[in-house]
This record gives C-alpha cells, structure tokens and sequence, in this order.
C-alpha cells in the first residue's frame, strides 16, 4: 500500500492552481507508479494526494477517509481489483461514500471504457497522457460543483428535522406532480398538537427532539414519489402517490406505533389528508386544503385524522363567495337589521331590543351569521359592517322619535375586531350624535373574550363608551371559560346570560349556578338578559327567580319573540303598548 501525504514534489509542473480549494483531499487510484507519480506531482501543491495501487487498497483508503476525500481519481485497468471492480463496489456503499465524485482516467480514443465508467457512476474523465492543466481545472471544477450542492442541500434541508424546507418542498412537490402526469397524489399534513405547551413543559431542547424524532419518523416513510418536508414551526407535509383510505389508516396505525418511542412524552400527531389532489391547484393551495382537514381533528379527544372533503370544500367555496360579495352587498342594502325584544319579568312589557344582523344575497340567498360574522372578524370587514348596523340603527331610532312611535333602548353587537380601532368610541359617538339620538338609547354588546387580549385597552374603551352615557351588555356569559375578573374589573350595565345556563334549569345544580349568577349581578350593581329563552319551563323558572331577586331580569328568545325586520318589530311594540292600554316606555 502506498500513501503519501502532500509531498510535495513536482512543483516546477505548477500550471494551475486550486487555490480556493487547497488543502482538500484527493485519491488516487491507479497501478502504474509512473503514471501515479505524474498526476501526483500536478495535484499536491493545491491539495492532499493520497495514493492506491489498485482498486482494493482504493476501497480501504475510501473507508478510512470516507468524506474527507473530496474527489477520486481512479484508473480502469488494474491488477487485483480493476476500476470497473471498484465502481462496482462503491455502488453497494452507503450514501456517504457514493457521493463522492470520480474521475475516470483512461487511455486515449479508449471510448467504451470512458462510457462503460460513466455508466457506472463516474462522474467525469481524463485522458492520458495528462495536460497538467486539464487536470487540474478539471478537479477544481468537479469539488466546487459538489461542495455548492452540498451548500444547496443544506438550504433545501430543514437542518432539524432532515425534510425539505418549505421552498424546496413546494418546489419538489410541484416537480414529482409534474414528472407524472398520469397518476394521481395525496397530501398528507402532519401537525403537533398544543406544540406550545410541549415547549413549555420540556424547553425548547424538549420541543426540537419531538420534532426531530417526528422528522425522522416521516422521512422513513418508503416511496419514491414520497416528499417530505417541513412547512411550519410544528407543521410538516408529504406528498406521496395515491393510496385509499384505508391503505391510509394503516399507515398512520404504523406511523402511531412509531411515535411511541419518541423520547418526549405527550406528543399528539393530527394528521389531515387531501386525497388525490387536484392537479390545477398549486402547491401550497394543497398544503392549505391538506391543513383545513387537520383543523376539523385538532382538539378533538381521540380523534387523529381526517379528510379534506365537499364539507370543508363546500364551505371554502362560501367563504370565497361571501368574500367577494361582501363590499357589493353593503353598498346594495343586502344587509338587514332584525330586532329581537327583550322583554323585562318585572314590568311584564318589552323594554329593550337586540339589533341582528341578517343577509339575504340575491344569489347565494340567505347566510347565517355564525357564518359570516367569523369570517368578517378575521378580514376586518366587521368594523364596517358593525358601523353600518349602528346607522341603521340609529336610522329607525331618529324615525321612531320623530314620529312618536313607541321607542326602546337598542343594544349593538360591537366586534373584538372593532375594538382594534383606537377611535372606536369616537367614531360610534359621532354616529349617534349625528341623528341627534339620546345615548341612553343605545347599549353597546361586547362579549367576554374581547377582556383576554388586552385588558387595559378594553377597560379603557367600555369606560370611556360609559362615560358617555351608552350602557354597556356583556353578551354570551357563561358560554364560555367565564373569568370572575372581568366581572370584578369592567364596568358593565346589564349582563348577558347565554343561553346554555338556562337549558337545564329545572335541574337543581343548574338552577343553583343561575340563582348565584343573579345573585352576584345584583350585588354588582347589574341587570341581567336571560338569553335563548324557548319554553314556559323556562319562563315559569325565570318568574320564579325574578321574585326572590333584586336583579332586573329580561327574557330574550324565540318563546317571546324571534328576531323580526325593523317594520315589524315597531308594529310588535305597537300591539304590546295597545294591549297595555298605552303607557310610557
Ligand atoms: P348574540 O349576540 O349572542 O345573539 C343572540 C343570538 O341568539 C342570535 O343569533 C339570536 O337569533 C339567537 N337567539 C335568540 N333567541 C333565541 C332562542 O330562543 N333560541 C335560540 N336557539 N337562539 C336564539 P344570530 O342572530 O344567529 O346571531 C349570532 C351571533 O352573531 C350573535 O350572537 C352575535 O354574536 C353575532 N352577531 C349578530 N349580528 C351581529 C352584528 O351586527 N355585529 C356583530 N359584531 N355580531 C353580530
Ligand atoms: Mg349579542
Ligand atoms: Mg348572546
């Protein structure tokens, strides 16, 4: 065997130099000492030169340097193991050796050996006799083009996990898709639930080996066609050819019981699947429908995966619909108020009312609010569309003043989203004044998450709407995760029991919390709207309580009325007053 180590010789051959790559290290294979000596002697003022007489010392030296070596160059016709034997056996090696590139030196007009090689796996050839400079531009050329792509894998690999990064995701993804055209994929999202808390709980060394163990766990997935990567903090994808659903749960039982051995406890994996894609949606489009899939198990006990289906298309498909026609719509008057009375237990009339919003599009016909409303909170057309409301409002209240039709406070649903306006208060105040319209009639509903994202700025807000004389609803309470700090720190008028309170209240528990809510909103100072009211159970329950209590109660719901259009909810007030024999509100 013979190694040499930069020797050194030969320097009076300089012709080139690898300057920007010295010190890197090269193998050479070949049997005839002359031949070895020359090419050595053009290599080793740039780079280390270790040197093999045949292919079998080559491989030895190959497993003792393994990586270091940036570039081989290997002769075909040799005693013990020839070039041929040497390619052969670097084909069975890990991936670690294979990647290292070869140069293939070959006697002149010696075509078949030169093609036979490559086929093989060489990477390139020289031929003999050497061209110092050929040689050595050659070499440079060849470890430059496999040092920047080892640079580009480590950007197109997320450096965690070992899957794709997002980019280099789409773009394999998009690729794999386009490179056949004839069969069909899935994509597969994978999310950690409440990734938060498990780096809360172990630390962010904790975080980072769930998602390395994860990482690991998908890129074992088997298939050529299979692309993984990693999109977000805790999202990853994979594109894979088309499987049935079944062919599915079995994979993520198995993709289950490998999770078992991650090293951090308490790591659940929801997985939403967007089964053979369609082929004109982009990339990320996929990723998208793969991750709404996933939204419909996230948080669901039990519950591991699900399909991207015509539900959660169906409702895509509304969301864009109503997106595009909510501007069109406002402008159009599509948007209508509803009244719904809140009639007191106490002085037996309707003394209040609810404005509510209702939208019947001329083609999509009717849409609920639950519907929109979200969907407006997050595009921030709520803030317009909650202005609107309280013209409209406004509107129907300067009509009933003017012409001495019987009037009632009207309350206003106000948005979390409308309170990100830091003129809120301003711009709603301007609106009243502008019909000329007492504050007292106006009441202003909020709900209880609005208090959780910015508590200061929300006492400011509903102090300051206080300050000018609108009362203000604490709508939904009890629906919720109720904090007794919010009824301790806002100031609130009248508050809004949901109508979840009131669903079982003949039971005993359920009548006890409700008597103790009334019982604290007196206390306080409050009045209360029993929302959702729908049977005389509850009326009779309510009556019952109104007795015992110092609370002013309010029954809203479909047993005394449903919301109604504007026009008919002035004839409603009309009858009651008529049926009172008149009497001021
Ligand atoms: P909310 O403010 O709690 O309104 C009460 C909801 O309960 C209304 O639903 C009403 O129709 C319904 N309701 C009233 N009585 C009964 C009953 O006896 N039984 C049942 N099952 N339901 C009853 P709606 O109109 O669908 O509104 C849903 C939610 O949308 C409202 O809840 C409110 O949060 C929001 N919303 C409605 N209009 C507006 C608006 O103009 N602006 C804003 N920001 N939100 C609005
Ligand atoms: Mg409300
Ligand atoms: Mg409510």
């Amino acid at each position: 065997m013979q190694i040499r180590l930069g020797c050194g010789r030969g320097k009076e051959r300089k012709t080139g130099n690898g300057a920007m790559y010295k010190g890197r290290t090269v193998l050479l294979i070949e049997d005839n000492e002359l031949n070895r000596e020359i090419l050595a002697a053009i290599l080793e003022d740039s780079y280390n030169v270790i040197q093999a007489e045949n292919g079998k010392i080559g491989l030895e030296l190959l497993q003792k340097y393994g990586e270091t070596i940036s570039v081989i160059l290997l002769d075909i016709h040799m005693p013990v193991l020839d070039g041929y034997g040497f390619l052969e056996a670097l084909g069975g090696m890990s991936a670690l050796y294979k990647s290292i590139p070869i140069v293939v030196t070959t006697a002149n007009n010696a075509d078949s050996d030169e093609i036979k090689s490559l086929e093989m796996g060489a990477t390139d050839f020289i031929t003999k006799p050497y061209n110092p400079y050929v040689v050595l531009k050659r070499v440079e050329s060849i470890i430059r083009l496999r040092e920047s792509s080892a640079l580009l894998r480590r950007v197109e690999r997320d450096t965690l996990t070992g899957t794709y990064s997002k980019e280099f995701f789409f773009e394999y993804a998009a690729q794999t898709i386009a490179a056949s055209p004839n069969e069909k994929f899935d994509m597969v999202c994978w999310d950690i639930e409440a990734f938060k808390a498990i780096n809360e709980r172990y630390g962010l060394a904790g975080g980072n080996q769930a998602l390395t163990f994860l990482g690991s766990v998908l890129n074992n997935f088997d298939g050529d066609a299979t692309v993984v990567g990693r999109v977000g903090t805790d999202v990853f994808m994979m594109l894979l050819p088309h499987m049935s659903i079944e062919e599915h749960r079995k994979k993520i039982d198995e993709f289950l019981a490998d999770m078992k051995a991650c090293p951090v406890t308490g790591v659940n994996v929801k997985i939403g699947l967007y089964l053979d894609v369609d082929r004109d949606n982009s990339v990320p489009t996929m990723c998208d429908n793969a991750r709404l899939a996933v939204n419909r198990v996230k948080y669901h006990y039990g519950s591991v995966f699900a399909e991207y289906d015509k539900t959660i298309r169906d409702r895509q498909k509304l969301q864009h619909q109503i997106t595009e026609a909510m501007e069109q719509s406002l402008a159009d008057g599509d948007f209508k108020i509803y009244l719904q009375p809140k009639y007191s237990m106490r002085n037996k009339r309707t003394e209040g009312a609810e404005a509510l919003v209702r939208w019947i599009h001329p083609e999509i016909g009717f849409i609920s609010p639950g519907e929109f409303i979200p969907l407006f909170e997050r595009n921030g057309f709520i803030s317009k569309l909650d202005a609107y409301i309280l013209e409209e409002v406004c509107h129907s209240l300067r009509d009933w003043l003017n012409s001495g039709k019987p009037v009632v406070p009207v309350s206003v649903n106000v948005s979390r989203a409308d309170f990100a306006d830091p003129e809120l208060v301003n711009k709603y105040t301007a609106i009243v004044d502008e019909h000329r319209i007492p504050h007292k009639l106006i009441h202003f509903e909020v709900t209880e998450s609005i208090y959780a994202a910015n508590p200061r700025h929300i006492l400011t807000e509903v102090h300051n709407f206080r300050k000018r004389g609108f009362a203000v609803e604490l709508d939904d309470f009890g629906s919720g995760y109720s904090s007794m700090q919010v009824l301790s720190e806002m100031e609130i008028d009248i508050l809004k029991l949901d109508m979840s309170l009131l669903q079982n209240i003949q039971e005993y528990k359920h009548r006890c919390v409700f008597e103790n809510i009334l019982s604290i909103a007196s206390n306080l100072g409050m009045n209360v709207v029993a929302e959702g009211v729908e049977t005389e159970a509850q009326v009779e329950a309510l009556n019952d309580m109104a007795l015992r209590q110092t609370v002013n109660i309010y029954a809203q719901g479909y047993y005394y009325c449903r919301p109604i259009p504007t026009e008919q909810f002035e004839e409603y007030l009309r009858n009651e007053t008529n049926f009172a024999g008149g009497g001021n509100r």
